[in-house]
């Protein structure tokens, strides 16, 4: 057993001096404080009901897979019906859902049901999520030759396709005056990405202030919203394909730490921000990147 300090002090106590000689800080109550416990505690989400959108591969089949693992209730809502079912078989605690997140009236209907069999919906990821189209390094991505219809397919998912799931999600939790909707956005929506198409720095950017919007106007009701801002994890959207050497090189090159994520890498931060270890956590936006927001990336010159 390991004594461990409280993680604040309360109002009217005072904290000891600290002890340069102990092995651990000492709680002022004397207590000792099993730390496995504590972690128990603080990220417990053990009965929580969680939706996860695109839960059926990537991302959001990590952030299932840990959640479940973890005592919660998960529901994975996807619109590709093979995937689905082979998460469903590899985690069979989790319960699939076929749906498309860019058909509102569809994610309505799914909360209802989720709320009809387990009475309430404490945590939702809104993370489905497409890519399509080139950045403006390629001559299809250029700002005058985009395609339009590419471009609306992509906000109909990535950026209304999240307005649907974040409202249909704040409806039960703003009556349960408790929630915690997480929402997947990309470092491609914090800066520009010469890779990435207009449409899908333009989503993820819409959805960083959609999130913003939504932390403030449901903190009233104890709803809390953040959002996750992946840079290149290995998934069927980004690379999930055989290794290729050029490309390994290029995110090595990309990314300080010098490779691409792997989705389990999520785990911990969906874990925090599915439990109450992120009570005093709305409004931010969290990059998980290997620090790829800290390099620029550039064009190169014209002709
Ligand atoms: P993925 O393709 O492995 O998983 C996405 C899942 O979303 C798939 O199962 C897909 O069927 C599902 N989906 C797509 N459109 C849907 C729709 N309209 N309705 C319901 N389900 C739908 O990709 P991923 O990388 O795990 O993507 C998850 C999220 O992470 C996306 O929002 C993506 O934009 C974001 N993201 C990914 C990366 C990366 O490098 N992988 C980086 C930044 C952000």
């Amino acid at each position: 057993m390991l004594t461990i300090a409280p993680v604040a002090a309360k109002a009217g106590r005072t904290t000891p001096a600290a002890d340069p000689n102990a092995t651990a800080p000492a709680d002022p109550a004397g207590a000792t404080v099993d730390p496995g416990q504590v972690l128990a505690r603080i990220f417990d989400v053990r009965g929580r009901v969680v939706l996860v959108t695109g839960g059926a591969s990537g991302l959001g089949l990590a952030i299932a897979t840990v959640l479940a693992s973890c005592g919660a209730r998960v529901i994975i809502a996807d619109r590709d019906e093979t995937r689905l079912a082979a998460a469903a078989s590899e985690l069979p605690a989790v319960e699939p859902a076929l749906v498309d997140v860019a058909d509102g009236a569809a994610i309505d209907a799914l909360v209802e049901g989720v709320l009809d069999r387990h009475g309430r919906l404490d945590v939702a990821f809104a993370n489905a999520g497409i890519g399509a189209g080139r950045g403006p390094g390629d001559a299809t991505g250029l700002i005058e030759a985009f395609d339009l219809a590419l471009w609306q397919q992509v906000l109909d998912v990535n950026l209304t396709g999240v307005v649907h799931t974040v409202r249909a999600a704040a409806r039960p939790m703003k009556q349960q005056r408790s929630g915690s909707i997480v929402v997947t956005a990309s470092t491609a929506g914090l800066r520009q990405d010469p890779y990435v198409s207009y449409s899908y720095v333009v989503a993820k950017a819409g959805v960083v202030n959609l999130v913003h919007q939504a932390a403030l106007d449901l903190a009233r009701w104890q709803v809390r919203v953040n959002a996750i801002a992946p840079g290149p994890f290995r998934t069927n959207l980004g690379g999930g394909g055989p290794r290729r050497p050029d490309a390994d090189a290029r995110w090595a090159a990309a990314v300080p730490l010098g490779r691409m994520g792997d989705p389990a890498e999520i785990r911990g931060l969906a874990l925090l921000l599915a439990s109450d270890a992120s009570s005093f956590m709305t409004g931010a936006v969290y990059p998980i990147d290997g620090g790829q927001l800290l390099q620029s990336p550039a064009l190169g010159p014209v002709g």
